[in-house]
């Protein structure tokens, strides 16, 4: 189970599989991307169960876009096959996910999604409880769901209609991210899928969002209140 996110100036779909590559060794059993396409007004899916190699040949090698975000599965809800392998697209919301949702039985009966999710995952409904609260503004959407959903998650979601923009939340499960001039904004499980661009990169704190941009990132907490990163350094010979 391992997450990838860009957003900058240079082709996405290399760093993702390259990196989801180097995601291999937590191991997994599905693979996807998902990208912004047609300057933004689309999001485009390719996902697959099997190994990143598998995901690689199914992805266009013209592909030129600078934002997306990728995702290995380790399944823990729904069987392994290729619809219930991540991203998940609900709505105007397209997202990936680590970690279990808990309370996703209640949040179908709440928010009446039986016979309208297309996989089996506990994650979709994560997707659909963001897009159910989506009138326009990302973070506000992310707020307001992220206060019904119970246990342990790691989120890349991108918005239609936002195109270049990634946005993040984790509770438990691990995320990390970095912005560098040379290429953009990243985020990811863990700092070996991008250690090629940078060696410097922060925690992502629990429950607060990360909006990822070209030009960098921000990060703010649930009340809105905008929070510094805080930069590590490492100092591994890769
Ligand atoms: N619970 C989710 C699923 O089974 C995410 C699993 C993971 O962390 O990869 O699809």
């Amino acid at each position: 189970c391992g997450i990838i996110g860009f957003t900058g100036h240079k082709p996405a779909q290399d760093i993702l599989l390259d990196g989801l590559q180097r995601l291999e060794y937590r191991g997994y059993d599905s693979a996807g991307i998902a990208f912004f396409k047609d300057n933004g007004n689309h999001i485009s899916i390719r996902k697959t169960a099997g190994k990143v190699n598998d995901l690689r040949a199914i992805c266009d090698d013209e592909n030129n876009s600078v934002t997306g975000i990728g995702h290995t599965r380790w399944a823990t809800h729904g069987g392994v096959t290729n619809a219930n392998a991540h991203p998940h697209k609900f709505g105007d919301v397209t997202l990936l996910h680590n970690g279990i949702i808990e309370n996703y039985h209640e949040l179908i009966k709440k928010y009446d999604l039986k016979g309208k999710l297309k996989s089996d995952t506990d994650t979709e409904v994560a997707a659909a409880v963001i897009s159910l609260n989506y009138s326009g503004d990302p973070k506000a959407a992310i707020r307001a769901a992220v206060k019904e959903l119970k246990g342990s998650f790691a989120f890349c979601i991108m918005f239609k209609g936002h195109p270049g923009e990634v946005y993040a939340v984790r509770n438990v499960s691990p995320l990390v991210a970095a912005h560098t001039d040379g290429e953009g904004s990243f985020i990811a499980s863990d700092l070996t899928a991008f250690i090629e661009f940078s060696n410097s990169y922060f925690v992502v704190p629990e429950y607060h969002i990360l909006t990822l941009k070209d030009e960098g990132i921000t990060l703010e907490d649930l009340e809105g209140k905008t929070v510094e990163p805080e930069y590590l350094t490492v100092d591994w010979d890769v």
